[in-house]
């Protein structure tokens, strides 16, 4: 007999999705299983995001009407980023909410206890839920979360403001996922952290043992020597949200021998004094300087990156730079997000606001451009034979696409998810491809 029945919405970035699988699984360990519909549910758990204000209103919005639909006498939690950063003041302004639970928190409360959130007397409990085991593999791709909380302080973001500084979870750990995930079934696992360059640096400062990852090499920077490890465990490590300074040498040697050549950059701009002023290392020459030489040792290699349009103090001499970039750098997927002044940030009251008729022109203006770029990356592609990952019935990704922000390669229906396929590319639908079964010549 069940303890009861669960519903879970998640709402934000991939990171939130791996909180929730470990979620399930403390769940699952709870005594409870999942209900068909949240109407059926004796436990609503909405796992939230607070990243910028659209997302807030996702997520209130998605409570409210959770609330309404939900059964009499069911549970209403909310839980993830907003419940971290907002606590109480959550609780006071939803009243249907029944406990606003920080990360690593028990879902399962009195009914006397609104707010559960920082009151665990381990400060790395965050780690408790990192360290969570994850019920078994959804797919062919899982996320796998390697780190929470960020050491970096750069001016638009929040986030170190309520997930911390980082915590890395030890090595084994990590690989004794990835393993439990291959023997699910799982063939690509994607390594994600707010500041996956950095993984381990925190253990290796505070002197905790990397345990087997770097001891035989003081100085490597961690994240080498994991994903060597990783690359052995499941057949395609694919690692996401790098920033530049961290993409070393030797981090590039190590992504390009796992076979999958996919760089995803977190740039945020080119200007390098404007960059300054987002309190971020780089600049526009030293980004191209990178691609080049990665280009140069592995011309099949895609690129990712994200970019922030309209951040206090840009001018249009930094926006110019910004359409040059990403003329030169010819990457192949990029994703551009408006300024958004977050409370608890150096950028929330800089001088030098951009007006919003003016951040939505430049929006356009380089997501336009980076269209017309991804397109012909595209179009090129069109002929080659490439061994893709079959993710479900009709829709696969080579290594230039990862799981759900890039284009997909639409292939034949009878092919089984969770197979590799060699298919040849026979036409390019914007940023989708299309493809046909074909041995490698
Ligand atoms: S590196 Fe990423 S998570 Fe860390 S402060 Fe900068 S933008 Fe935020």
């Amino acid at each position: 007999m069940p303890a009861g029945r669960y519903w879970l919405e998640t709402l934000g970035c991939p990171k939130n999705e791996v909180d929730s699988d470990k979620l399930v699984g403390q769940l699952t360990a709870q005594g409870y299983v999942a209900a068909d519909d949240p109407t059926d549910a004796d436990l609503v758990v909405v796992n939230t995001c607070a990243f910028i204000e659209a997302a807030r209103e996702e997520s209130v919005e998605t409570i409210l009407a959770l609330s309404d639909i939900r059964a009499q006498g069911s549970r209403l939690v909310v839980t993830g980023c907003m419940a971290e950063r907002y606590g109480q003041e959550l609780a006071d302004s939803l009243p249907e909410v029944d406990l606003v639970a920080g990360f690593g928190e028990d879902l399962i409360q009195p009914a006397s206890v609104r707010v559960a959130i920082g009151r665990r007397p381990d400060t790395r409990a965050e780690a408790s839920l990192l360290e969570l085991p994850r019920t078994a593999a959804a797919g062919p791709w899982a996320y796998v979360k390697v780190a929470e909380g960020c050491d970096r302080r750069c001016g638009f973001c929040a986030i170190p403001s309520f997930r911390g500084d980082q915590r890395s979870r030890s090595g084994p750990s990590v690989l004794a996922e990835i393993e439990a995930l291959a023997d699910g079934g799982t063939r690509e696992a994607v390594l994600i952290a707010q500041d996956l360059a950095s993984w381990g640096l925190d253990r290796r400062a505070s002197g905790e043992a990397l345990d087997v990852l770097d001891e035989r090499q003081p100085g490597v920077q961690p994240l080498v020597s994991l994903v060597g490890q990783a690359a052995q465990a499941i057949e395609r490590v694919r690692l996401l949200y790098l920033y530049p300074s961290g993409l070393t040498e030797g981090l590039i040697e190590a992504i390009l021998a796992t076979g999958v050549p996919y760089f995803d950059l977190s740039l945020q701009h080119a200007s390098a004094s404007h960059l300054r002023r987002m309190r971020r290392w780089g600049g526009g020459e030293r980004f191209l300087e990178r691609i080049a030489a990665i280009r140069a040792a592995e011309p099949s290699s895609s690129f990712r990156s994200s970019f922030i349009v309209g951040y206090p103090g840009e001018t249009e001499a930094d926006h110019d730079e910004l359409l040059e970039f990403l003329d030169e750098a010819q990457l192949d997927w990029a994703g551009f997000f408006a300024f958004s002044p977050e409370e608890g940030t150096y950028a929330k009251d800089l001088d030098g606001q951009v007006p919003a008729s003016l951040v939505a022109e430049r929006l356009a203006e380089v997501t336009e451009r980076q269209d017309q770029i991804t397109a012909i990356k595209r179009d090129d592609k069109v002929g080659a034979i490439l061994t893709v990952l079959v993710d479900e019935p009709g829709i696969a990704r080579s290594t230039a696409e990862a799981p759900e922000i890039d284009g997909v390669i639409i292939v034949p229906d009878s092919l089984e998810a969770g197979t590799m396929v060699d298919v040849e590319i026979v036409a390019s639908l914007g940023t989708d491809l299309e493809a046909v079964v074909r041995a490698r010549p």
